[in-house]
């Protein structure tokens, strides 16, 4: 994917958001989940894969334990420092409103096929193993964010 369309829907002139670029990092895999106060309050979810952050956006809190499933649009590529951003984006730009960090760690990648990823989350407030697993026939960048059940 990249970052063209990431780059394309923000004017950095006017956001601090960072402009970013493909990174590949040989550090561990990181996650980050930032609230985002925007016209609708929303998390955004981002995995490192491939030198950018995989992203999707949650419309409601991600789920600390089993039997939750949450819905989870696919949005764009975001940079790897995109990671450490949290602050404000101005009125009038794409993502107006406020944007904190709420989770944050390492993670340990345990299946990437096209339509689902298994992954190990080591956060704060989101422990253990997770999936994330494309709807085949709904919307097209509809995706489910759950976590899986003890075994
Ligand atoms: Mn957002």
């Amino acid at each position: 994917m990249g970052l063209e369309e990431y780059k394309k829907k923000r004017d950095f002139q006017k956001t601090s958001e960072p402009k970013g670029k493909v990174v590949k990092g040989d550090e561990k895999l990181i996650f980050v989940i930032q609230k985002h106060q925007a016209s609708h309050l929303h998390w955004d979810f981002r995995l490192e894969v491939e030198g950018v952050l995989k992203s999707w956006a949650v419309p409601k809190e991600p789920p600390k334990e089993t039997g939750v499933k949450r819905l989870a649009m696919q949005t764009e590529d975001h940079p790897m420092e995109y990671a450490k951003f949290h602050g404000t984006i101005p009125e009038g730009m794409y993502g107006a409103g406020t944007v904190e960090i709420w989770d944050k760690g390492s993670y340990e990648l345990l299946k990437k096929e096209k339509n689902k990823y298994a992954f190990i989350l080591h956060g704060k407030k989101l422990k253990g193993k997770y999936f994330l697993t494309k709807f085949e026939k709904a919307a097209k960048n509809a995706w489910l964010f759950f976590k899986a059940k003890e075994d």
